[in-house]
């Protein structure tokens, strides 16, 4: 048994399958409830409307979207993707946008070699 402490609330507990205690998982559980009951009652809510209406903090609100611990309704148009703003309903990209975040990661090092010869290339033209 792994004894682990709790980056919520610091209490040691054993870790099960999530790195929070038993007593911040429920805690956690509530506040998925409260947000899914004012969803339920309010279909266009934004984030700073639930937040609004039950007190949770919109950080909290986003990270258990992007966790994918708070399920909404398909296009919920909630949480948006970071880079095209395109609504997404888990994580922080849009496919498309992780496809080319992750093909601009793997290339950013030939990137900046072709960068350098670009302006190598200017000043010799001047
Ligand atoms: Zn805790
Ligand atoms: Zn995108």
């Amino acid at each position: 048994m792994e004894l682990k402490n709790c980056p919520q609330c610091g209490k040691v507990f054993a870790r099960i399958s999530r790195d929070l205690c038993p007593d911040c998982i429920a805690q956690e559980d509530e506040i998925i409830k409260q947000i899914q009951q004012y969803l339920d009652e309010h279909h266009n809510a934004t984030i700073t409307d639930i937040s609004e209406g039950t007190g949770i903090p919109t950080d909290k609100i986003i990270v258990l979207l992007q966790e994918g611990r708070l399920i909404t309704r398909e296009n919920s148009g909630l949480l948006k993707c970071e880079r095209c703003g395109k609504s997404i309903p888990r994580g922080r990209f849009c496919s498309e946008c992780s496809t080319t975040l992750s093909k601009l990661f793997s290339s950013s090092r030939e990137d900046s070699k072709q960068k350098v010869y670009v302006r190598e290339y200017h000043k010799k033209l001047k």
